[in-house]
């Protein structure tokens, strides 16, 4: 027999803490699956300083700790591990976890975005360190040295753009010849005096003293020679992945997979089911915005229940 709720938030996130925290102030007693990385992205950076109301910054993994008592204050309640499945073609929804079963009136799903990485063990090692996939997160402490991006579109133009902001130069290390970018913002980076850009390269190593990055060991991909590039920080500009698989053909997502809502509410194509946070945002990814957008699908889903929703 199926455990029966009335919201099931899937996600622990600033996104679906905030959710979780809305929700349960207005009665509906959340059931909220954590995944396996609970508090999210966050969790893996040292300090926030762009979260409102925290004037000295805090600490990634405590600003989610507060999220989710907070919620926890009002009666949200947590399940520790990802749903593995879901079902959204009947009613009530359907979700798994592994082999337990669940329903739900609504949903709200809020499972974030993941950066891709290159995939190399030195980049896995100063990860925190001087390896970073967000400008904006941590660009701030690149102040007056040398840095790199890679990749060779928007979100690495973008990402190098931001960074002149602070790092004395940055170098753009792009596999190709020739950028993916947009033609306004390819043309923006050739002409900033501090981007310098890398061309026919990709980085086969990561260097660094063991408490922080000191270079990288690049590859040209034209002859296969190799060369060392000394500087104290890499970002990644590859692109980012929204964790969109287990609802994939089940709900309306863009091209790469964000799951399309119905700007400005959090509804997607499934009537009772709402997306926050960065899974459904390829443009902002910030811990502020997910954490907004949580809030409006947690009264979304509060409005549309009163509206639709069977009693249990
Ligand atoms: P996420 O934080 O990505 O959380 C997604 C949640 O979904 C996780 O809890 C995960 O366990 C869960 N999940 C995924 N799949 C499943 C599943 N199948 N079942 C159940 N749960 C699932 N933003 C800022 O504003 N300021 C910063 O300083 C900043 N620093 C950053 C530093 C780093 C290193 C990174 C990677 C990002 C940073 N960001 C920062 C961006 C910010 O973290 C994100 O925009 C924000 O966390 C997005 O929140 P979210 O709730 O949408 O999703
Ligand atoms: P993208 O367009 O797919 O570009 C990814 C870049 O990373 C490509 O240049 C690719 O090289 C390179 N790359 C991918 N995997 C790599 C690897 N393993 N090693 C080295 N390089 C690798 O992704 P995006 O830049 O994130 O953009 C995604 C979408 O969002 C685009 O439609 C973009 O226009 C949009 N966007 C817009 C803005 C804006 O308008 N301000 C900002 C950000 C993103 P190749 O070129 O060789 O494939």
């Amino acid at each position: 027999m199926a455990q029966h709720e009335q919201l099931v938030i899937v996600g622990s996130g600033p996104a679906g803490y905030t959710a979780a925290l809305y929700a349960a102030r207005a009665n509906l007693s959340p059931l909220l699956f954590e995944g396996l990385q609970p508090g999210g992205q966050l969790t893996i950076t040292s300090d926030v300083e762009n979260y409102p109301g925290f004037p000295e910054g805090i600490l990634g993994p405590e600003l989610m700790e507060k999220m989710k008592k907070q919620a926890e204050r009002f009666g949200a309640r947590y399940v520790l591990g990802d749903v593995t499945r879901v079902d959204f073609s009947q009613r009530p929804l359907r979700i798994w976890q592994e082999e337990q079963d669940f329903t739900a009136a609504a949903v709200i799903i809020a499972t974030g975005a993941s950066a891709k990485w290159l995939g190399l063990p030195s980049e896995q090692r100063y990860r925190g360190k001087g390896v970073s996939a967000c400008a904006t997160c941590d660009g701030f402490f690149f102040r007056g040295v040398e840095v790199a991006v890679v990749g060779g579109g928007d979100t690495a133009i973008e990402e190098a753009m931001f960074l002149t902001k602070y790092a004395s130069r940055v170098y753009l290390v792009h596999r190709r010849d020739e950028l993916r970018a947009s033609k306004i913002m390819a043309e923006k980076a050739r002409k900033h005096p501090k981007i310098e850009l890398v061309w026919n390269s990709v980085v086969d190593e990561v260097l660094g003293d063991g408490k922080a990055v000191t270079g990288l060991r690049l590859r040209s991909t034209a002859d296969q020679s190799k060369r060392d590039l000394l500087l104290k920080g890499l970002f990644l500009g590859i692109g980012h992945e929204p964790n969109t698989r287990i609802f994939r053909g089940q709900l309306e997502m863009n091209a790469v997979g964000y799951i399309k809502v119905r700007f400005p509410s959090t509804a997607t194509s499934l009537p009772g089911v709402f997306a926050a946070g960065d899974v459904a945002d390829p443009s902002y990814r910030q811990a502020v915005t997910a954490a907004g957008s949580g809030c409006a699908a947690a009264i979304d889903a509060e409005r549309w229940l009163g509206e639709h929703a069977q009693p249990n």
